[in-house]
């Protein structure tokens, strides 16, 4: 499971100032958003390869070759990225080009296309792309490079301020992040992402996504834990399989569309308890979870 880093404000604000001059370079359009207008306008290419087992390196490397002249000074750095990091995408910096693996269901590739295209507008993941030995990412500032450059999708597939603003006016909550999703033309797992990271700036959010709930065996079954930021300052998740149960408690057990809704209690990073609003939603391909801050425990208390 991965926990979502959290960037920095300073970090946001530079990823969205340069999203945002793409989008008055294209006149500000309404959304939805044509990314093939955006490639267009950033002069880059797009491609796809095919990840079934050993199919991957060769379908990439027959790719590479088809044009007549090697595409990639180095192929072998490029089979060590896509094997080491599992790659579902890659921007080829030098050649101006992005490859999404096509094995992916064709609704999550338009966010995997705005990635790549985050990884181009921001000029200090560059070198690191090319896989230079020298200044080959460690871990945490790989991790750190994919949270930028989806920051700088978000910025773009959302309209930076616009849906901001959007969702300052309205409750975060599954049925406006569906009225955002039809709006926008993005997936509704994005659509939540932007509106926990928007909306939670400075209220308390939780959102998760993984498997149905009533799926879960064992083992962890959220794939990511998004904090918002001001989740991610006052809380800490310290034991997700405890999450993963209090979900599953006010979950129906099977089925799509909206699974239910509860209240969870969280403990902050000073052990005071805190009253959440949960629900959750199964489209098909994940169960999507948002947790909204209602109040501390001692107010509820205060109150009766
Ligand atoms: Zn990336």
């Amino acid at each position: 499971m991965k926990n979502a880093l959290v960037l920095n404000p300073r970090v946001r604000r530079d990823i969205q100032t340069r999203t945002d001059r793409i989008l008055r370079e294209l006149g500000n359009p309404e959304p939805p958003l044509s990314l093939d207008v955006v490639r267009e306008l950033l002069r880059l290419d797009r491609d796809y390869f095919t990840s079934d087992s050993d199919g991957l390196l060769k379908a990439v490397v027959s790719k590479l070759k088809r044009g007549g002249i090697q595409i990639l000074a180095r192929p072998m750095i490029l089979f060590e990225a896509v094997k080491k990091f599992d790659l579902r995408a890659l921007y080829l910096p030098d050649r101006r080009r992005i490859m999404i693996d096509d094995s992916i269901p064709k609704p999550k590739h338009r966010w995997l296309e705005a990635h790549e295209i985050g990884h181009d507008l921001l000029p200090w993941h560059h070198e690191m792309m090319l896989g230079d030995d020298s200044v080959t990412p460690t871990p945490s500032t790989h991790d750190k490079m994919e949270a930028e450059a989806n920051y700088a999708a978000g910025s773009l597939l959302f309209f930076g301020d616009r849906f901001r603003d959007e969702c300052r006016q309205c409750c975060a909550n599954l049925k406006n992040a569906q009225k955002l999703q039809k709006r926008y033309g993005n997936t509704i797992t994005t659509t939540l992402w932007r509106m926990i990271e928007y909306s939670g700036e400075e209220q308390p959010i939780i959102g998760a996504i993984g498997q149905h709930p009533g799926d879960i065996g064992n083992g962890p079954s959220f794939r990511h834990l998004i904090p918002s930021m001001a989740f991610d300052h006052n809380f800490n998740i310290h034991d997700p399989n405890e999450l993963i149960l209090a979900i599953r408690d006010y979950c129906r057990p099977n089925g799509r569309g909206h699974l239910g809704k509860g209240e969870i209690i969280l403990s902050d990073r000073y052990s005071r308890r805190h009253l959440f609003d949960f629900e959750t939603f199964y489209n098909g391909y994940d169960a999507l979870t948002i947790g909204v801050h209602r109040c501390a425990l001692a107010t509820v208390v205060a109150a009766c």
